[in-house]
C-alpha cells in the first residue's frame, strides 16, 4: 500500500492522509506550530489515489 502523507512546510511534521481526510482541516500536530493543514493540501493525484483506495487506509 502506498503511504500518502503531507509534510508541514513550517515545521516538517508529517501528517497522514487519513487524518487529513477524517478531519478535513486540522491544526499542525507539530510542537508550537500554528500551521493549519487541509486535505486539499495534498496533490490532486494523491487525493484521487487516496479516495479510490480509501478502504485500504482504514486501520
Ligand atoms: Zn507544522
Amino acid at each position: 500500500m502506498r503511504i500518502i502523507t503531507h509534510a508541514c512546510p513550517a515545521c516538517g511534521t508529517v501528517v497522514a492522509a487519513n487524518e487529513l481526510e477524517s478531519r478535513r482541516v486540522m491544526k499542525c500536530p507539530g510542537l508550537h506550530c500554528e500551521e493549519v493543514h487541509r486535505f486539499d493540501d495534498l496533490e490532486d493525484e494523491e487525493r484521487e489515489h487516496f479516495l479510490e483506495n480509501k478502504d485500504q487506509y482504514r486501520i
